[in-house]
């Protein structure tokens, strides 16, 4: 039996995971299942894989997780100390899902304890990229993207030597508002953002897709990952979502990944590595897709690459401040505060502000550190955001 949790299983991507368990359930051991203010579904997932254990994000929901587990004999916990001590229970193989930076510290103590973990929360690299390595390398732990780019990658660098990559070129769907007219972005509503033309995700992850800050964050989670310096990262729109992701070697081969766009995918192949089982994923009928197209990102329309590229460029924990503002910026979006274009209007602001203060970016890569600055980040957006709003 092999053990398993999944933090922010209530989610996009830990429903996903779910499905999957569910179709073998017999081969797993279900350790821990966290989530946020979903307590009946935490529950009834619970219920159904049998966890030992089910978190709830909220300190004020623990009760009402009680009540819903009643007689299961399932540990319901809740708050931040019981998602860290859910990754701290002893498990094969953890898929980290929980969306933004609150996914950091439960996924350290996963790797602490050996795990593989299976990456979807992108922001854990953004943050703090050579903590979460150099944990997982402290610890004997395995990290695998679950990310579709990033997981089509690393399946095309299997068997192959990092010092033969020329390039790697991560594509982007160019989200919600990839043919609308510049100008029309300035009046985007939260409705508008919130439907990707081809994938099916979280509501925020959306929302950067449209605005490209999910493809910015990929970019530094490439470089993360990958060890590729930033110059040989390429981002290509692609509307058709297709083609997830293409390796260039020294000798002009590229070596594409494809596939329907069903992150069942990525997360079954990190389930299953190094082995591949059959997945109940849509198969591509080529003569029906038909056409694959790829355009160059217009820089003008997304600034968000620009941020990425001086993140990556500035290094230390200007990482963790670019996510922070954005998930700041992004909050008062949601709530009807800013408009679409001020995010990354704010998120700039935020990283020019911590740039006159240099001995925060380039403090050392600690958890503590990169919370610090991360709350910082925060009530610097906020500020910002205010002055903007006159
Ligand atoms: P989601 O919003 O659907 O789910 C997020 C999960 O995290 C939920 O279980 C929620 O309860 C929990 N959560 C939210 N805030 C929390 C907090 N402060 N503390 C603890 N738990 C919290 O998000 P998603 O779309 O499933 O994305 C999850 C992660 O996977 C993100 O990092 C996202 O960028 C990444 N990802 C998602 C997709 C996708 O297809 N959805 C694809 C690639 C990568
Ligand atoms: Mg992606």
């Amino acid at each position: 039996m092999r053990r398993v949790s999944i933090f922010g299983a209530t989610g996009s991507i830990g429903q996903n995971t779910i499905d999957l368990i569910a179709r073998d359930l017999e081969r797993y051991d279900v350790v821990a299942l966290t989530g946020g203010g979903n307590i009946a579904q935490l529950a009834q997932d619970a219920r159904h894989l049998k966890a030992d254990l089910a978190v709830t994000a909220y300190e004020d929901r623990l009760s009402d997780l009680r009540d819903a587990l009643a007689g299961s004999g399932i540990e319901a916990a809740a708050g931040q100390g019981a998602l860290i001590e859910a990754g701290a229970r002893p498990a094969d193989w953890v898929m980290s899902a929980i969306v933004g930076a609150a996914g950091l510290a439960p996924g350290l103590e996963a790797l602490k304890q050996g795990a593989t973990l299976a990456l979807a929360n992108k922001e854990s690299l953004v943050c703090a990229g050579t903590l979460v390595l150099d944990t997982a390398r402290a610890h004997g732990a395995r990290l695998l993207p679950v990310d579709s780019e990033h997981s089509a990658v690393f399946q095309a660098l299997v068997g192959e030597d990092m010092s033969a990559v020329e390039r790697i070129v991560i594509t982007a769907s160019g989200g919600a508002f990839r043919d609308w007219p510049l100008e029309a972005l300035r009046r985007a509503t939260l409705e508008e953002a919130s439907s990707h033309p081809n994938w099916n995700m979280g509501q925020r992850i959306t929302i950067d897709s449209a605005s490209m800050f999910n493809k910015a964050l990929e970019v530094i989670e490439t470089r993360e990952f990958f060890g590729v310096e930033p110059d040989r990262i390429e981002v290509v729109v692609h509307p058709e979502s297709i083609v997830h992701a293409l390796v260039g070697f020294r000798d002009g081969a590229l070596m594409a990944h494809l596939g329907a766009p069903d992150m069942r995918h990525a997360i079954g192949y990190a389930m299953h590595w190094p082995d591949r089982q059959d997945l109940p994923v849509p198969r591509l009928d080529l003569g029906q897709v038909s056409q694959l197209n790829f355009r160059h990102p217009d820089d003008a329309r997304y600034p968000a690459l620009r941020l990425a590229r001086a993140v990556m460029k500035r290094g230390g924990l200007s990482g963790a401040v670019f996510n922070a503002a954005k998930e700041r910026a992004l909050d008062a979006f949601i709530a009807g505060r800013i408009g679409f274009l001020d995010m990354a209007a704010t998120v700039e602001e935020v990283l020019t502000r911590f740039e006159a203060h240099p001995g925060l970016i380039d403090a050392q890569m600690t958890l503590d550190n990169v919370s610090q600055t991360d709350t910082l980040a925060r009530r610097w957006a906020d500020e910002v955001m205010q002055v903007r709003a006159g």
